[in-house]
């Protein structure tokens, strides 16, 4: 297959914005596929070379890429960099240089797997003389590309190629072309997504053996499981109803949620909620958890929540937050920002799979496995059978300053549910007794330039959620307030990468910020209400035919979601839940009423 193939698909699916039509053009792309070209036209894509929690990025600044495209059309890298002010992304000004550029009559045309291998040839040059080699592979490539290739190369290279094919659609495709289209084949298939977090391993199965041979697939140290997810209750009455009047009640801790992968070497592979691999950030934990786990190979997950060295109370989320990305200093954060981690499951135990069996037996199992130490221990847990208990329970971690509690199922069919959001996990916070239930995690999707002393600068920013049965975006609300000044400066640079200079085709929304982005930068706002809206889309049709939900008087809490990706942000359903827990006064009474009885 030609690479040229895979760039005009991508171009198609770029001027789409139904995702019907998107799934077809992948299917017409992945069904005569087969082995590493089935793989690897996955990956790339993705705009990656491997399985997203490899991590495997090519990192091309963009003053490289400037030069490597001047050098391929015979321009001055200040005159790409003139080109590109105009048309607002590199890729863009790389087409059409190579429009106006004469190409040597007889390059031959670049193949898909020459093209993957020289892009894994960038990504693996490191040290001195790194960037050289990096900049005539990219001219080499360009050299030979039509200006269509060339805007997709220099889009991929640069991380910034977005053309908007999230996994749940790349399932759905993948079930039309190599299996039934039924509902059960497609369940099985993200199931084993779910469990491997690998497409490309998930295609090549299915292009081999049909579903069938999904059944194969196993757990695997090092092999990233996607998280299972905690619904809401409105009430602890309807939190135990839920789960038969008996729950395990653990402390909702507020930190970062880790995945720990122990082989049987001794060796640790650390994974965030997005499934980014996140060891280099926390040598302390991956040097802590050899010695407290008895078995090995194992995968727990737990949160890793940071602490004070002389009090050892629990200290704020955000001082974790600084541990990411602060490479340089990381000596100084370990020693600033001690971090514990609270295990809270285990899926894998010894080599065996024990994330299907209930969570009752898993946790017995934690507790044989953890010898609790500084570092590692073992998330705090009460049994509860009623609702008092409950209340006594929740009360008691918000009193030690929790955010809330998760309350755990104990029935038979409480299996870890990878990838899942259901009531066998449920959260209760703080947050629903006294205002509007829990925060929201919004995705930026456009800015206003602001007025006044916003001047130049943004003022407000779209947000939306993320409905995942039409993998689509749905606003619900701009936001202005809660940045500060320095929140405000460094705005439009955090968001540079994300510009599109029209409304991105998997957005929905009624109204038209003055500039746009592709959905990826997630944040946490918090607001005094949800209600309908004639403007705002999130959960059309749910509570009112035509009209969304908005979230009233919302403000940014200050806290960037790096840890989830655009399709991990609040889902439309949660909304219109969130929605319905808040519009009786259940929600406030009940909890109210029994901290009144539990201080008499
Ligand atoms: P939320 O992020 O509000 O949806 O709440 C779910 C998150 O709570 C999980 O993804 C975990 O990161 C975190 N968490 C804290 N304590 C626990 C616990 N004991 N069990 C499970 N998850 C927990």
């Amino acid at each position: 297959m030609q690479y040229r193939e895979l760039a005009h698909v991508y171009e198609k699916i770029e001027a789409t914005t139904k995702r019907l039509e998107m799934r077809s053009i992948l299917v017409d792309l992945l069904r005569p596929l087969r082995g590493r070209e089935l793989t690897c036209a996955l990956y790339l894509s993705q705009g990656s070379l491997r399985p997203e929690y490899e991590g495997v990025e090519l990192g091309v600044a963009e003053s490289l890429a400037r030069k490597a495209i001047a050098e391929a059309t015979g321009t001055s890298a200040g005159a790409v960099g003139e080109r590109t002010r105009t048309s607002g992304d590199l890729g863009t000004t790389a087409g059409e240089l190579l429009r106006t550029t004469r190409r040597l009559e007889d390059t031959a045309p670049l193949e898909l797997l020459e093209v993957y291998d020289a892009l894994t040839g960038m990504a693996h040059a490191t040290g001195a003389g790194s960037q050289e080699t990096k900049v005539q592979i990219l001219v080499d490539l360009l050299r030979r590309a039509t200006p269509v290739e060339g805007k997709y190369l220099v889009r991929f290279v640069m991380g910034t190629l977005r053309v908007g094919v999230r996994e749940m659609t790349i399932l759905d495709a993948l079930a039309a072309a190599f299996a039934s289209p039924d509902k059960d084949a497609r369940e099985r298939i993200e199931a084993a997504f779910n469990l491997t977090s690998d497409l490309g391993l998930i295609a090549e199965k299915l292009a081999s053996g049909g579903v069938a041979s999904l059944a194969s697939i196993r757990l695997e140290v090092g092999r990233p499981i996607r998280p299972m997810l905690a619904e809401r209750a409105k009430s602890l009455e309807e939190l135990l109803e839920r789960m038969d009047g008996k729950a395990a009640f653990e402390y909702k801790y507020d930190g970062l949620r880790v995945q720990a992968h122990l082989a049987k070497d001794g060796s640790v592979r650390l994974f965030s909620r997005r499934l980014e691999e996140i060891g280099p950030q926390f040598p302390d934990l991956a040097k802590a958890l050899p010695s407290a786990i008895r078995e090995r190979p194992v995968i727990l997950e737990g949160e890793c929540v940071p602490f004070d060295r002389t009090t050892g109370a629990i200290r704020p989320f955000q001082d974790v937050a600084t541990r990411r990305g602060r490479k340089h200093d990381l000596e100084r954060a370990l020693e600033e920002v001690p971090v514990v981690l609270f295990v809270f499951d285990v899926l894998l135990a010894g080599s065996e799979s024990v994330y299907e069996r209930p969570f009752p037996e898993r946790r017995a199992i934690l507790e044989k496995l953890v010898t609790p130490s500084e570092r590692i221990r073992i998330a705090e847990e009460q049994i509860v059978t009623s609702v008092e208990e409950a209340n006594d329970y929740f009360e008691e971690v918000v009193g030690q300053g929790a955010e809330g509690v998760m309350a755990k199922s104990l029935a038979d069919g409480s299996r870890y549910h990878p990838g899942a959001r259901g009531f066998w996990w449920i959260k209760y916070k703080r947050d629903y007794v006294t205002h509007l239930a829990d925060s929201i995690d919004g995705v930026v999707v456009g800015a206003f330039y602001g007025r006044g002393r916003r001047a130049g600068a943004y003022g407000a920013l779209l947000l939306a959620v993320y409905r995942p049965d039409k993998d689509r975006f749905e606003t619900f609300c701009k936001v202005g307030s809660g940045f500060d000044d320095s929140a405000l400066a460094e705005l439009p640079k955090r968001l540079a990468p994300f510009r599109i200079d029209h409304a991105p085709p998997e957005v929905d929304t009624g109204l038209s910020p003055d500039q746009w982005f592709r959905p990826s930068v997630v944040l946490e706002v918090k607001g005094a209400e949800l209600t309908v809206s004639p403007v705002h889309r999130a959960g059309i049709g749910a509570i009112r035919p035509d009209a969304g939900l908005a979230l009233r008087f919302p403000r940014f809490t200050g806290r960037y979601r790096t840890d989830k990706s655009a399709t991990q942000a609040t889902t439309s359903a949660e909304l219109v839940e969130m929605y319905r827990m808040q519009d009786r006064s259940g929600a406030r009474t009940a909890a109210g009423e029994h901290r009144v009885r539990h201080k008499a």
